[in-house]
């Protein structure tokens, strides 16, 4: 376990590819967001990125024209924030590890999110979990602690113990590694894990997401109720249909069906009161469509109901 993932895949090709060659396919070559972007990690990294196939193709060929005797891993990135879609074709982490066994190259797969629990029964298709991306035999595998985990700000690397062991003579951990305080809550939040019912009820980044729509319709009725019992003639209020996206650089282009408040305002512009609740104490971030401001019912606790309802009744008053 290291600090944030972005550690995590810098100490791998540091460890396995430093003056060596990684290929990585040209559909995959990510920026995150900050400065991680793959080819300036690689760099920093003393790793040189060759780069293959195209941006929307590449073929286990391409890999396989690649790899010499300077190869040093061959790795695969979740594109975690963007989708090529249409006319596409990645390689599966499964070929590349046979590829791999060929060569006696590891396989590195960075997952971006590590999620842990197949979000398939809630009906999100294509996101693969760690266990799965293990199974196939890809040697390492890093993610973030603080993504769809959602746990602390971590980067974690599982794989072949041969590897893990290599990793952790690498001085560069030392300078990377986790402080006590994350290590605990990191500790607390894979507990949860062992129980996948658990996981759901208690991790709240897991529990948003995969709210029942039919939770969320009742929590969106309640919230409505108590905003009509306080700004009666103030704003037109209802509830609408919405969608909910996962944010944090994970499910690109994924909608999670959603309810959410309409507040349309009477007497401000409904800019005026996205502001005040915004600059409140606490802050209320919602958004704005066409002249009315969207709460989403999903992230909004029962008990912060009542906080909610304030907010907006000291924003109407200012
Ligand atoms: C998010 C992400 C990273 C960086 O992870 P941090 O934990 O934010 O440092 C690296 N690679 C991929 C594919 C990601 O999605």
């Amino acid at each position: 376990m290291v600090n944030n993932n972005a550690a995590a895949v810098l100490i791998c090709l540091d460890t396995f590819a430093r003056g060596r060659e990684v290929i990585v396919s040209r559909g995959e070559l990510v920026e995150i967001g900050g400065s991680f972007r793959v080819p300036e990690v690689m760099k920093s990294s003393g790793a040189i990125l060759r780069e293959v196939g195209t941006t929307n193709k590449t073929h286990l060929s391409d890999y396989e024209n690649a790899v010499c005797g300077n190869t040093g891993l061959l790795m695969k990135v979740h594109q975690s924030n963007y989708k090529v879609i249409g006319f596409t074709e990645e390689v599966p982490v499964e070929m590349l590890v046979k590829l791999g066994k060929e060569f006696n190259v590891p396989v590195v797969d960075d997952l971006g999110s590590g999620c842990l629990i197949s979000l398939e029964k809630f009906g999100i298709y294509g996101e693969p979990t760690v266990q799965d991306v293990v199974k196939q035999g890809a040697d390492l595998v890093t993610f973030s602690g603080d993504k769809l985990l959602g746990g602390p700000q971590a980067g974690i690397i599982v794989g072949k113990e041969k590897l893990i062991q290599q990793i952790q003579k690498n001085p560069m951990l030392r300078a990377l590694r986790i402080d006590k305080m994350t290590f605990a809550a990191l500790e607390a939040t894979f507990m949860q894990y062992l129980d996948e019912e658990k996981a759901l009820m208690e991790i709240p980044t897991v529990r948003m997401l995969t709210k029942p729509l039919g939770v969320i319709r009742k929590r969106a009725g309640r919230i409505l109720a108590s905003l009509k019992k306080s700004l009666s003639g103030q704003a037109d209020m209802n509830i609408v249909p919405d969608q909910s996206r996962a944010g944090g650089g994970s499910l690109p282009e994924t909608d999670f069906p959603s309810y959410a408040v309409s507040v349309k305002p009477l007497n401000i512009s409904v800019n005026a009161l996205e502001v005040k609740l915004r600059l409140g104490d606490p802050p209320v971030i919602a958004r704005i469509q066409g002249d009315a401001l969207l709460i989403d019912a999903r992230t909004i606790q029962d008990r912060e109901i009542k906080i909610l309802v304030n907010s907006f009744i000291t924003a109407f008053k200012k």
